[in-house]
């Protein structure tokens, strides 16, 4: 067995300590704090989860913390609770009753606040609604719609009722939502007659009868009204939400028990993004879960009651149900959700909305700050942004260049960047600084959080020297951890603790340097192999970016005789420049100088728009079928625009 690990090849040294006002104010406050805290979860991680645990409300105690049996692990054994419960009911009794619970804004401009008693009226009738159904505890219910305040309470009332949830993102077709809701085994699909994007009508209702033909075990659709968009129902099949209220509310008042459910009961399936292959449908537990995802929202985004916190995420990805929806309800915090596109009706969208609704906390993902620094500094500097103390991203490795301009042009140099590291299956933040005490550096996750034990490891599972790449594993079961893959414990087994003995692979390359860093250097299976140098994707494309001219940037590797790999850099260039061959040589030249010529891209390529899922993040594995064997034969399913691929391939012949 090889021990070869990652070459890094990337220099990065700034580091940017927690300004001191900031610091006072946080609910960490020193690295002093973070590493005592570090060290007493190592001791003892039952511990220092069931205290986190215990800020929950438990109809019935747990008897232990945890039983790990790998790869199956249970936390809080024989504990009983509920999710909606815990974010909602339990703040009525508080004078955060009627605290905003949900700011949002449809992408028309249309607005609705739903302060938390509100926001438990909706979902107690909502969940009357689904148990008039016939949805009980265990039936999956498959959720595609917008990012409009039903899409929160729909989760939370199939939460209350113990039924698991399976978002599909509403930008997905047809084929991709029938697959999801024939792989869950959904008995019911809540969706809407359309959904505003860009300007125009997303026909949400028109692909799930799309999606339902041929489909026996769907007995009902339940569709909310938001377009007014004129939609065909199913008799008997389908039924609009507001009628069906009007039907109860004429039977009695509407009331729905909390269920109390076991700790371990499945919250949700979850698709992953499917940047690497074809997605996974990963489940979630609920006591765990919710333990993880409270306290991290807490303390990583420093929250507090008074903010108003806006992450970006459509709830079709774990970020939207970890940071929209769960985290800060169960901490009775202010989520800020917007429906539409970014640059809708301008590129200023975002920040005229955090100019008018004093947004304090921000969280998006690279790739949206990559476009962010595309259509230029102007459409920030605006609006006042002067409201805004926290930043985040998530998602992919973020290029120092762009953590800079995050850092300069949003923050105003004020607010500290949380770069938070995680996966679909690890259903809260693992890898993160917290803001009042973490010093960070762009382009590193920095520390794990107290209680996670990672690692970087050869392939034989010897540890890594500093800043020697490696694979990056998880040493120790964490509550949020997934639960299996739906209908499949084999591919579970194989995926996550095939590698390692007892141990779960992440699937991305990084290196922990001398200080206990963690830099994500992109995924393993998209390392290349430059005459026996194995290098990480993302330290060559922050390079890349580095240069003035360029925008965004994909690196893969090619099969050749000499080399082994030779690189072939994909690269989209900001607005104004002009893609020439002297660009090419400067841009050859530019990289061999910040890293070295070992990481010299043979060939570049500009292109408009690199493939993305529809989760933002660059699918190198499709580029890379493009320059090896000039077609593409992977899963395209979750690929984000075809002509994308139409247009490189075209540029390839
Ligand atoms: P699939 O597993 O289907 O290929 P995916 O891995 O992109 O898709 P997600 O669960 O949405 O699906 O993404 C998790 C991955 O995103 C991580 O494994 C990592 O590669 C990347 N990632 C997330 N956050 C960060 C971050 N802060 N820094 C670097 N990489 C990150
Ligand atoms: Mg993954």
């Amino acid at each position: 067995m090889t021990v070869a690990g990652i070459t890094s090849v990337q220099k990065e040294g700034r580091v940017f300590r927690p300004p001191k006002g900031f610091q006072k104010r946080a609910h960490i406050k020193s690295m002093v704090t973070y590493e005592k805290m570090y060290r007493q979860a190592y001791r003892n991680p039952g511990g220092f989860w069931a205290k986190a645990a215990k800020e929950l409300v438990w109809f019935k105690p747990w008897s232990k913390a945890l039983v790990w049996n790998a790869p199956d692990a249970k936390w809080f054994v024989g504990g009983k609770l509920n999710v909606s419960y815990n974010c909602l009911d339990r703040h009525l009794s508080t004078w955060r009753r009627n605290k905003a619970a949900i700011v949002w804004e449809g992408e028309p401009g249309d607005q609705r606040t739903l302060t938390y008693q509100q926001l438990y009226h909706e979902v107690i009738r909502f969940a009357c609604v689904l148990k008039s159904l016939g949805v009980k505890p265990g039936d999956r219910v498959a959720i595609y719609l917008p990012m409009i305040p039903e899409a929160a309470i729909a989760m939370l009332a199939c939460a209350r009722i113990g039924a698991p949830h399976s978002v599909v993102f509403g930008g997905f077709s047809a084929q991709a939502l029938k697959d999801r809701i024939l792989d869950a085994g959904a008995t019911c699909v809540i969706t809407s007659d359309g959904g505003y994007r860009r300007g125009g009508i997303v026909p949400l209702k028109v692909n799930v009868d799309e999606s339902l033909k041929g489909v026996s075990i769907v007995r009902h659709v339940l569709v909310v009204r938001r377009t007014g968009t004129p939609v065909s129902m199913a008799p008997g099949r389908d039924v609009w939400l507001h009628e069906r209220i009007v039907e109860l509310a004429a039977r009695g008042k509407f009331s729905c028990r909390a269920e109390e459910l076991d700790s371990e009961h499945p919250l949700f399936i979850l698709y992953t993004s499917g940047t690497t292959g074809k997605p996974k449908g990963i489940y979630h537990s609920t006591g765990g879960y919710l333990t993880q995802v409270s306290l991290t929202c807490k303390w990583i985004f420093d929250l507090k009651d008074e903010d108003t916190f806006w992450c970006t995420a459509d709830i079709g990805w774990v970020t939207g149900h970890s940071y929209v929806v769960y985290g800060p309800l169960a901490n009775g915090a202010t989520t800020f959700m917007y429906e539409g596109a970014p640059n809708h009706p301008g590129p200023d969208r975002f920040w005229d909305m955090i100019d008018r609704h004093r947004i304090n906390i921000f969280y998006t993902a690279p790739t949206a700050i990559r476009a962010f620094i595309k259509w230029g500094d102007d459409h920030p500097k605006k609006h006042d942004l002067s409201s805004l103390r926290l930043l985040g991203t998530v998602g992919e490795p973020i290029n120092p260049e762009a953590w800079m301009w995050y850092h300069r042009v949003i923050g105003g140099g004020r607010c500290p960047i949380v770069d938070t590291w995680w996966q679909t299956e690890t259903g809260a933040i693992l890898i993160s600084p917290l803001p009042g005490a973490t010093p960070t550096k762009p382009g590193s996750a920095t520390r794990p959080f107290p209680g996670i034990v990672p690692d970087v490891v050869h392939k034989d599972g010897t540890v890594c020297k500093p800043n020697e790449g490696g694979y990056l594993v998880l040493k120790r079961p964490w509550p949020g951890m997934l639960r299996g893959i739906w209908g499949d414990p084999e591919r579970y087994k194989k995926q996550y603790y095939g590698d390692f003995d007892g141990i779960y692979f992440t699937g991305d390359g990084a290196r922990r340097d001398k200080d206990g860093y963690y830099w994500v250097m992109g995924r393993v299976d998209d390392v290349i192999n430059v005459a026996g140098h194995r290098l990480g994707t993302a330290e060559i494309e922050s390079a890349l970016v580095l240069h003035e001219s360029v925008a965004e940037s994909a690196v893969v590797g090619r099969p050749d005789d000499l080399k082994g790999s030779a690189i072939v850099a994909f690269v989209t260039l900001k607005g104004g420049q002009t893609a020439t061959p002297e660009l090419k040589d400067q841009l050859k030249a530019h990289v061999g100088k910040e890293i070295g010529s070992i990481a010299k891209p043979d060939d570049i390529r500009f292109t408009d728009a690199l493939p993305k899922t529809r989760s933002g993040k660059i699918m190198r594995r499709l580029l890379r079928e493009l320059a090896t064997q000039g077609e593409v034969r992977g899963d395209t399913t979750t690929l984000e625009d075809f002509s994308v691929l139409e247009k490189l391939r075209s540029e390839e012949e």
